[in-house]
């Protein structure tokens, strides 16, 4: 466990991501908070590592750099905008977010409880 020091609380004007940028499609956005992540350039690079998809503030607040904890609201990393959660049921429940502007399909699909194709599933994080 560690200790969180410096919980300054600084109230901060929070730049709340508006339509405006230019090329918003060039850049990838916190899952935590939808701000403006990073230049989506950097991760097409070959080696590009995403070792991180949400902003220092929700990775405190979430303790976890990739996913925000169950039950916080997401936000999509690709647009930025607010995800879908949809809960699918059976012996191994699975709890999906889906964003409706990237993926209409599946939104579509999740919201008439279709949860039929399997998803893959993402490779156990290795720890070095
Ligand atoms: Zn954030
Ligand atoms: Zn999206």
């Amino acid at each position: 466990m560690a200790t969180s020091s410096g919980n300054r609380s600084q109230t901060e004007t929070e730049g709340i991501a508006v339509e405006t940028r230019p090329a918003a499609e060039d850049w990838v956005y916190c899952k935590g908070c939808g701000t403006p992540l990073e230049l989506r350039s950097r991760l097409s690079k070959p080696k590009a590592q995403v070792d991180k998809m949400m902003c220092e503030s929700c990775i405190g607040r979430h303790g976890h750099p990739l996913v925000p904890t169950p039950g916080a609201p997401t936000f999509c990393y690709r647009c930025g905008g607010p995800e879908e959660v949809f809960e699918a049921p059976g012996i191994s429940p699975a709890i999906y977010h889906i964003c409706p502007r990237c993926l209409p399909e599946r939104y579509a699909r999740y919201q008439q409880g279709d949860f039929e194709t399997p998803p893959k599933v993402a490779p156990a994080e290795e720890t070095t």
